[in-house]
């Protein structure tokens, strides 16, 4: 199954000329680059998970009362394809985007997809669409398996009817001009994600819901949007679309607990990186007030983001209407430099994998 052969593959009659390829592939920016197929199996509660395929990709023609369109019964996932040093194309631990995304699904009353599917399904795209992964410095093949409520129902219960679907994009840095630190806002006007809620599933809710709090950090000139707890609007939580980790004087490294942010599949594997190297790391809440008193007294050395668009970047400036400080010397420190050129170099072929995370496809 895992090599997609149970997928009707039906071949794009018109795909993008190499020549045109060539040219949006120089300079991909993030997510408007999308490439010729995508995969797609459809679920229904009397048949379960059928039809699985690949074709084509194009727009979908959906019934206006498709229960998505009304009730946000929507999950999806990102992740990415690299082109090794061997050509290869491999994936970065697509096992655990499944497992993630069989716990979103069951937050959201939805039908778990078998992993071996949804893997299938990615690989299979992958590979009719490798010639995508641009050959740029820092650019991959960014997947975004989803899945909606398809039933064509009015009524507030969770559908019957499912679809899931594979697409991909061509891309290169995630922060415009491939920054080096970026500046973040802390929202205090918003929150992400209460106790009992959604925040640790991947919907697409949570991100309507955080916009307007990204739309503020970007009217202050910030990259990114700081979440605090919704209970004491507080401590930190997570980034719009990133964990965060800090990193102290003696060597330690704090995250924020899960609960309430995206279990982060970036954060674990800096979290397996660091304890193999003895590095001390905490999961543990972490206040504004000490987050800016450790930035003042040089307590805190660095503090990065992590994600699988953004991988791992410094943090150099903590904006908010209440705050306005620097970490260390505002740049990229070592910590954050070595982690990410150890988990880019296992990414993309160029380090030794010693954790097995790597996948051919
Ligand atoms: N938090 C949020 C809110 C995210 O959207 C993401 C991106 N999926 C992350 C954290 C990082 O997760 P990952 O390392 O699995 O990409």
């Amino acid at each position: 199954m895992t090599d997609g052969a149970t997928f009707a593959i039906q071949p794009n009659a018109n795909p993008i000329p190499a020549s045109e390829r060539a040219v949006r592939l120089e300079n991909p920016g993030f997510g408007t680059v999308f490439t010729d197929h995508m995969a797609m199996i459809r679920y229904q509660a009397e048949k379960g998970w059928h039809d699985a395929q690949v074709t084509a990709r194009g727009p979908l023609s959906l019934d206006p009362a498709s229960a998505v369109l009304h009730y946000a019964q929507e999950i999806f996932e990102g992740m990415k394809a690299y082109r090794t040093p061997a050509g290869d194309a491999v994936l970065f631990r697509p096992d655990a985007n499944a497992a993630r995304f069989r716990e979103s699904a069951r937050r959201m009353a939805m039908p778990e997809l078998p992993d071996e599917l949804f893997v299938g399904a990615v690989e299979a795209l992958v590979n009719i669409d490798r010639d995508w992964i641009p050959a740029v410095e820092g650019g991959s093949l960014y997947l975004r398996p989803f899945m909606f409520a398809s039933e064509v129902f009015l009524g507030v219960k969770p559908s019957s009817e499912y679809l899931f679907l594979v697409i991909a994009s061509s891309v290169g840095a995630y922060f415009k001009g491939g920054k080096d630190a970026v500046t973040v806002w802390v929202s205090s006007d918003y929150t992400r994600a209460a106790p009992g809620g959604t925040g640790a599933a991947k919907c697409g809710g949570n991100y309507a819901a955080g916009l307007i709090a990204q739309a503020q950090a970007s009217e202050n000139g910030c990259d990114q949007v700081v979440f605090l707890d919704a209970v004491e609007r507080r401590y930190v939580e997570e980034l719009g679309g990133m964990n965060i980790f800090f990193v102290f004087d003696d060597g330690s490294m704090l995250t924020p607990p899960l609960g309430t942010v995206l279990p982060g599949i970036t954060r674990a594997s800096v979290m397996t990186m660091a304890r193999d190297k003895g590095v001390e790391v905490r999961e543990q809440l972490y206040s504004m007030e000490d987050w800016r008193t450790d930035a003042a007294s040089g307590r805190l050395k660095e503090v990065f983001a992590c994600g699988t668009a953004a991988v791992i970047t410094a943090i150099g400036e903590v904006r908010g209407t209440e705050h306005g400080f620097t970490i260390g010397n505002g740049g990229t420190g070592p910590v954050t430099r070595a982690l990410r050129d150890e988990l880019t170099g296992i990414q993309r072929g160029t380090r030794p994998d010693p954790y097995g995370w790597v996948k051919k496809v």
